[in-house]
């Protein structure tokens, strides 16, 4: 048994969540598999602890949404897709096609929203910024 510092751990402990096998084995995986569905992170997470749930998976993400230790991306048409990438304010790029998504940082360099041209009497403070287009993939395959 080695002792090292397992962020995961310390992460979840901030966050006020109890430390279990599920919730340690979502996170990081998902952490190396950004964007993924829940049946994907289903999936990687039965190669990781053997047997667990899809439900018990449903379960960790929402947990992990409601603590802000996982960001839940939801493209129109698509199945909602998960990242633990939460601390900035990054958009995506989606393939209308298979649904890849990938980060696209600030469009400006600022981490406040952008701005409507009018906001009709709303105080804005955010913004979601969703680019839809074909990935490499499926446009070759045009
Ligand atoms: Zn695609
Ligand atoms: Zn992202």
């Amino acid at each position: 048994m080695t002792h090292q510092v397992n962020p995961v751990r310390d992460r979840l402990k901030a966050a006020g969540l109890r430390i279990t096998a599920p919730r340690v084995a979502v996170l990081e995986w998902l952490a190396v598999h950004p964007h993924a569905t829940a049946d994907q992170v289903a999936e990687g997470v039965r190669q990781v602890l053997g047997s667990v749930s899809t439900q018990a998976v449903y379960d960790v993400l929402g947990a992990c949404t409601n603590a802000e230790l996982v960001r839940r991306i939801e493209p129109a048409g698509h199945p909602a897709r998960f990242e633990t990438r939460t601390g900035d304010r990054h958009h995506h790029l989606v393939c209308r096609s298979c649904g890849r998504t990938e980060d696209v940082d600030f469009v400006r360099g600022d981490a406040a929203c952008l701005e409507p041209g009018d906001a009709g009497g709303f105080a804005v403070d955010d913004a979601e910024v969703v680019f839809w287009g074909l990935c490499p993939n499926c446009s070759r395959a045009k």
